[in-house]
């Protein structure tokens, strides 16, 4: 009975033009099971777990059956991967409504992996279990880190294998979202839409997660700003825990500030800035170092495709979207600085406090400490168990921050607790990442992924439980991730 499983749609994206969405039924798959449900996400959501737990939710989650109120859609939108511009749309998921959450929140739950659309292209539509659990892991890690993200609410096998280098047994994620909306989609709106198609789409985009634009005199200009804002405390938090998401393409950047898409993702171990994971981003364009900078560039695409609607006059307006984004790197740089302070436990702001930090990091470079792990040895005192903590330049740096801590108006234990909070136990590391997807995808063994996913529930918490996760052995080749599959 779909009533008692607490959906409670709305479809205000197919209100848009219909340019921006196919209507269109999943594919059904052969074979459904259900592997994860979200139950916590459930409860947030006002859906009832125990209902979707069962048959009936699977059937759901595989797009086999659609809960009454579901009205399944693609959505178009195009972007500039790795610097070049393509229309894309959703190629191999399908929105199938949006929830209202008991606090009456809108959210987009999303069927990842459910066929084939008119925006496929090429693909199949369908996704393997190994990338649908990583982005379960990584996507859920990452809210628990307090990081702005898409969630995982389940992930069904669908009994069916795909074609990829090998056959892999196929699986579709639900993921939820405060919308789907891209940079991407705004480029699609200028390029294949009228300015009114843009103006509607500018509109909603206001009305769902900016409300208070219309409050500007200039509303467009604001909806800038704000997504600005947004991003820039966005990829100073990715920044602050390490995460390098790996395909930053316009059409992964949201509008509302989430992270989204965990394809070829991961977490630095090791510091160092120009860290990699992905096989396809051979050049580093989307390296640690360069997720800040390449934040603007694509917030500049999002600026050039808003240009028709910020003012009557064209130079006016490439004037006003200039000046938005000439505020990003500063919006960036106090966030980033801010999030620092923190994981050292500075709450004065003092000048030299951006070389105090940057000395550290070049430190953690040059002896390749491991980013996570050298904070968490500051936070408890701990300095051994790494080369770096053995140098007399650390030394000299521990000085210097035990020097600067003298300035502070707060209690040492008040410090503690700071550290603590701003310091993660865990964070998903590559190698347990791994060994998790693994055992459920070659022995059908989901607890290695539960175990990891209840050690990254709540990574503040410093339990000893965590520890078993904060080290890896020593890899014989650099550590790769691969999209696409
Ligand atoms: P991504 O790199 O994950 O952002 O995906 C880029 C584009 O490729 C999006 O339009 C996806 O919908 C599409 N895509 C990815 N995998 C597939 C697939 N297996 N079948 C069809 N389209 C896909
Ligand atoms: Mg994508
Ligand atoms: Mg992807």
């Amino acid at each position: 009975n779909h009533v008692d499983a607490g959906w409670r749609f709305d479809h205000s994206y197919a209100r848009l033009p219909e340019k921006f969405f196919t209507l269109m039924e999943p594919n059904p798959v052969q074979e459904p099971k259900q592997m994860l449900f979200n139950d916590a996400l459930a409860h947030e959501l006002g859906l009832n777990a125990e209902a979707l737990k069962g048959s009936s939710g699977t059937a759901i989650f595989a797009g086999n059956e659609m809960p009454r109120g579901a009205m399944p859609l693609a959505q178009a939108y195009a972007g500039h991967q790795f610097g070049n511009f393509t229309m894309l749309g959703d190629g191999r998921a399908m929105l199938i409504g949006e929830q209202l959450t008991p606090k009456d929140e809108r959210v987009d739950i999303q069927l990842k992996g459910s066929g084939r659309t008119p925006y496929s292209r090429g693909g199949d539509g369908r996704a393997a279990l190994g990338p649908m659990l990583r982005e379960y892991i990584i996507s859920e890690a990452m809210h628990a880190l307090r990081i702005p993200t898409t969630r995982s609410l389940a992930v069904v096998t669908t009994g069916e294998g795909i074609m990829r280098e090998t056959v892999l047994p196929g699986a579709i994620l639900t993921r939820v979202a405060k919308s789907h909306l891209r940079v991407g989609t705004f480029e699609f709106a200028i390029n294949w839409g009228t300015d009114e198609d843009l103006q509607k789409l500018a509109d909603y985009a206001i009305e769902r997660h900016y409300p208070e634009a219309n409050d500007a005199d200039n509303c467009y200009l604001a909806l800038l700003e704000k997504v600005i804002e947004r991003q820039a405390s966005l990829i100073a938090k990715w920044q602050l825990v390490g995460f390098i998401h790996g395909v930053m393409n316009t059409d992964n950047m949201t509008i509302s500030g989430e992270t989204i898409d965990y394809g070829p993702c991961a977490f630095m171990d090791t510091y160092h800035p120009a860290t990699v994971f992905s096989s396809i981003d051979r050049r580093g364009r989307y390296a640690y170092q360069n997720q800040p900078p390449i934040g603007g560039w694509n917030l500049a695409r999002f600026a050039e495709s808003l240009i028709p609607i910020l003012h009557d006059d064209e130079a006016e307006a490439i004037r006003i979207a200039q000046d938005a984004i000439s505020n990003y790197p500063q919006l960036y740089e106090n966030h980033w600085l801010s999030g620092m302070r923190k994981k050292l436990g500075l709450l004065n702001e003092e000048t030299n406090d951006e070389s105090l930090i940057n000395q550290l990091l070049d430190l953690m470079e040059k002896y390749e400490a491991d980013y996570t792990n050298t904070f968490l040895a500051l936070t408890f005192n701990q300095l051994c168990d790494a080369k770096i903590f053995e140098t007399d330049e650390f030394k000299h740096w521990h000085d210097a921050w035990q020097e600067r801590i003298t300035l502070e108006t707060q209690s040492e234990e008040d410090r503690y607790q700071l550290m603590k909070k701003h310091n993660p136990a865990i964070i998903p590391r590559n190698y347990y990442v791994e060994k998790a997807i693994e055992a459920a995808v070659e022995q059908e063994d989901f607890s290695v992924v539960k175990q990891l996913l209840d050690a990254l529930a709540d990574p503040y918490a410093h339990t000893s439980a965590q520890h078993a996760f904060a080290t890896v052995p020593d890899f014989e080749e650099p550590y790769q991730t691969f999209c696409g599959t």
